[in-house]
């Protein structure tokens, strides 16, 4: 409950800035006043805030062949339940009207619906899921759904899908979704984190609801129903690489190291290479499990720890793999230093001797 009612409150701080930049669009408008669908997200703990107006087609359509995991969302269709859908819970001091019935389904037999806003709701109404654990650091997750308006159509009541964020302690460290603006039809939302790799983020509770925003004074007769609900991995980062060549060898002279990797999704992937010499190199792209192989020189002896990862193409990034390699070809640092000594004592002699242990 206490958790409810924090997400509430932070979501009302959120719903603030989300006025105020809905008021620059309409400022901005188009000749025929609608306003503009757009997206946003936000972190609490930043002073930035990222708003994406986006594209009216892009929030259809889910990346193209791209394997995704399996629904993490309870209940998804809001087929199960006896009084309340299992895994769902809304707040019972709210003045929102909640829908649970077969009358909207847009597949199965039921689908839950909000309505009854009001101009004295700060923050909309909302149907809340149970926790759901994740893993921000190694997936990448999207939240869909489909919804749809039931009412006389409207610019100012939006539908929101929202995802909260929990740390392990299950406090409320960040939210944000997306706002989609009236449809008559189901129409499917889209929205992916992986631009988000907060290690403390454990749980995550989505929230489906209505929002009003604007000064004009909402339709409470305008419901919006939900349905179908999808909130799973997308993308999972590459494994860490494996880096095999050699561990001793000579300075000034070439070698060959090779880097392979799978991707979970099958994403191709570049690497990026630190070769310990204060010398980078991003590669270019490879199919997950080919090999990449990469040529290096090193013109000072010493230990070096070549350090790789690999990043798939939507930007998810492998654990650093490493290999250390030894140059020139000894372990022994004593007898190393007494053929330094030897060779800066007769400069010209030696020349295979020199060559072999790479001075
Ligand atoms: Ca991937």
């Amino acid at each position: 409950m206490n958790h409810t009612l924090v997400g509430i409150v932070i979501c009302t701080l959120l719903l603030t800035n989300v006025s105020a930049v809905l008021g620059t669009l309409e400022k901005k408008g188009t000749n025929n006043e609608k306003p503009t669908p757009f997206v946003f997200e936000k972190f609490f703990e930043q002073e930035d805030t990222t708003y994406v107006i986006l594209d009216t087609h892009q929030k259809n359509e889910a990346p193209c062949g791209h394997l995704v995991g399996p629904n993490l969302a309870p209940n998804p269709s809001f087929e199960e339940g006896d009084t309340m859908p299992t895994g769902w819970t809304y707040d019972p001091n709210s003045t929102g009207i909640y829908h649970w019935d077969s009358a909207f389904a847009h597949s199965g037999m039921k689908s839950i619906g909000v309505t009854n806003i009001t101009n004295e709701t700060f923050y909309g109404f909302h149907w809340t899921s149970d926790f759901i654990p994740v893993d921000y650091v190694t997936n990448s997750y999207m939240l869909s759904g489909w919804f749809k308006f039931i009412g006389t159509p409207t610019h100012y009541q939006s539908a929101f899908l929202f995802k909260q964020e929990y740390d392990e302690n299950y406090r409320l460290l960040s939210g944000g979704g997306y706002l989609y603006e009236y449809t008559a039809e189901w129409k499917k939302s889209y929205n992916d984190t992986s631009h988000m790799n907060d290690p403390e983020v454990k749980y995550v509770k989505l929230e489906l609801g209505q929002e009003h925003w604007g000064e004009q004074e909402p339709d409470s007769s305008v419901e919006v129903r939900f349905d179908d609900i999808y909130f799973g991995i997308w993308n999972t980062v590459p494994d860490t690489p494996t880096i095999a060549g050699t561990t001793h060898g000579k300075i000034r002279t070439l070698y060959t190291f090779t880097f392979t990797t799978t991707d979970p999704n099958q994403d191709n992937v570049t690497y990026q290479i630190n070769w310990g010499d204060n010398t980078y190199q991003t590669t270019g792209s490879y199919r997950s499990g080919e090999e990449a192989k990469i040529t290096h020189i090193w013109g000072i002896k010493g230990t070096y720890n070549i350090k790789a990862r690999a990043i798939d193409g939507h930007g998810a990034q492998s654990d650093w793999a490493t290999l250390s390699v030894t140059l020139p070809c000894s372990n022994n640092i004593p007898m190393d230093s007494f053929w330094a000594k030897l060779f800066e004592r007769f400069p010209h002699a030696f020349p295979l001797l020199r060559h072999l242990l790479g001075y």
